[in-house]
């Protein structure tokens, strides 16, 4: 991935470890990867799996037959690699890379059965996650993914645009939702990742699959969606409603948007992620809506849709720029309707970026 410093990010993989006294790091294919080496292979029951130390060479164990497309990576330079064949046990070969005691720290994402496997080669290790380690790197974005997370926005922003312009009463949720998901490709995704479309009493179920129900008149609609450019995720979500909207849904959209607004205002270095939480969150209880707001308020987001730091009540980590995670609050009335308004914001010395453009208020839609 071009503008990528994959050697630095590997050096402050080592360091890191160095400073958490752990003995080794073993990364799975997982986003840690591809974070570390720009090497994305699909996570299998064949092992790949990186091994780096605080202070020798990175090495990546990978199957015989994936080692040409390994080589080929973006920090194919900055490795060595060890491959091996189906008719061999891959584990002593990533066991002879790790210290026989110590601690090492596994990536979050690794299969049970190849963890499973690894510790019963390596007895005497102690095993800590990774996330410690990895996430504190990976929550910190630099340019290129600041720029790479703005395309993704302004494409999910782009698509929600279209798909407002096309008939939404009288279509059932998998026909927008299709729609939604061929916008996004079309205005720059590289893939469609998730397309929630929730109308009506679905819209209080905050991750509801869409199904055949006919979109009607009156209708809240939740819209949630996102994909990825070149490995960085988008997450929006707006509520729209169909013709006319009933007083309650004005009035409960209307105490989501300010909730929204309040988090967001909120943002800047040095402040405690909680606190964002707490802002959306008393801008909800005081409604009396308190009861009806049941998620936190949001989630870090770059190669994972979901990643660390989590916008959580009482959770202190500290913002530093550089930081994005979505603002999402909702109010959920069950058998009724939902509404919830999502963007992504970038953390910045001053404030926030807020990176989805798009409109947040109640639109009407034929
Ligand atoms: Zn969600
Ligand atoms: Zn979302
Ligand atoms: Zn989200």
């Amino acid at each position: 991935v071009g503008g990528v410093d994959h050697p630095q990010r590997l050096h402050a993989a080592a360091a890191a470890l160095d400073a958490a006294a752990l003995a080794a790091l073993v990364v799975p294919a997982s986003p840690d990867l591809a974070y570390l080496t720009g090497y994305a292979p699909m996570p299998m029951e064949r092992p790949t799996m990186l091994v780096v130390t605080p202070h020798g060479p990175p090495t990546l164990v990978v199957p015989t037959l994936e080692r040409p497309l390994a080589a080929a990576c973006p920090a194919g330079d900055s490795l060595t690699f060890l491959d091996w064949r189906d008719d061999t046990d891959p584990y002593p070969l990533v066991a002879a890379l790790l210290p026989p005691t110590g601690q090492v720290a596994v990536g979050d994402r690794i299969w049970g059965s190849h963890l499973l496997a690894l510790q019963a080669t390596v007895p005497g290790v102690r095993w800590a996650a990774a996330g410690t380690v990895l996430g504190p790197l990976r929550a910190r974005k630099d340019e290129w993914e600041l720029d790479a997370l703005r395309r993704a926005a302004a494409a999910a922003d782009a698509a929600l645009e279209e798909v407002l312009g096309t008939p939404i009463a009288g279509c059932t949720e998998i026909d927008v939702a299709r729609r939604l998901a061929g916008l996004l490709v079309d205005h720059g995704h590289d893939s469609a990742a998730f397309t929630i479309v929730a109308s009506g009493p679905n819209a209080a179920s905050p991750h509801h699959e869409p199904e055949r129900r006919l979109i009607g008149s009156g209708d809240a609609v939740v819209m949630d969606f996102g994909g990825d450019v070149e490995g960085y995720y988008s997450d929006t979500t707006r509520t729209i409603v169909v013709e006319q909207a009933p007083p309650e849904l004005r009035a409960v959209h209307a105490i989501v948007h300010e909730a929204h607004a309040a988090a967001v205002a909120t943002i800047r270095a040095g402040i405690e992620i909680g606190s964002v939480d707490a802002a959306a969150r008393s801008v909800i209880e005081a409604a009396g809506y308190g009861d009806s707001f049941i998620h936190r308020t949001g989630h870090g987001i770059g190669l994972e849709v979901h990643e660390p730091p989590y916008v959580r009540e009482g959770d202190h980590t500290e913002l530093t720029p550089g930081m994005t995670f979505s603002v999402e609050p909702g109010i959920y009335l069950p058998g009724r309707f939902g509404v919830r308004i999502e963007d992504i914001v970038a953390v910045t010395a001053t404030g926030a970026e807020v990176l989805n453009r798009s409109s947040r208020a109640l639109r009407c839609v034929a």
